[in-house]
């Protein structure tokens, strides 16, 4: 049984950064109880924009510069740091999912993937709907406890459609 775990973008500026909001400050000891506890791999997503942040598509409907690259708010909060260090993989993306992710779950099959990280229903969502659909035959979860929403109502319909997919919710 290969089970891999999802941390997506627990990164300053969504914590307590430009786009930062309290309930994300909330969940970081239960992210880390789930890298404590897994024992098989771990991969972790960045958002990543450069200066030109606002000039882009993702920055014309969110004007709020955040997330770039090598800069304190791109960062994620130092208890992470060993387990950044061994990760399977870190990938970098300037947008809400990653391909480069997705194509890792098509290479490297895992009978479940766990998901937890920033924000529930925008990146986690996007990236759990990639791993549907790149990889169908692994069991999907999502901790509950080791994600946030700045918008209950939207989170609540992000659960109510991963449920509908056969996502578990935990
Ligand atoms: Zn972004």
């Amino acid at each position: 049984m290969t089970k891999l775990l999802v941390v997506v973008d627990y990164q300053n500026d969504f914590i307590d950064g430009s786009l930062g909001f309290e309930e994300a400050t909330k969940i970081k000891e239960n992210i880390l109880k789930l890298l404590k506890n897994h024992q098989d791999d771990v991969v972790f997503t960045f958002d990543t924009h450069d200066e030109n942040y606002l000039k882009t598509q993702e920055g014309k409907n969110i004007p709020i510069c955040h997330c770039i690259k090598d800069g304190f708010g791109w960062k994620m909060p130092s208890e992470f740091d060993i387990y950044l260090k061994n990760a399977k993989k870190i990938f970098h993306k300037n947008t809400f999912g990653s391909l480069e992710f997705a194509n890792f779950l098509k290479e490297n099959h895992y009978n479940i993937i766990e998901f937890c990280g920033l924000v529930s229903h925008i990146c986690v969502f996007s990236n759990i709907i990639l791993a549907l659909s790149a990889t169908p035959n692994s069991k999907l979860i999502l901790h509950k406890n080791a994600t946030a929403s700045f918008s209950k109502e939207l989170e609540q319909s992000a659960y109510d459609i991963l449920k509908a997919y056969g996502i578990e919710l935990l």
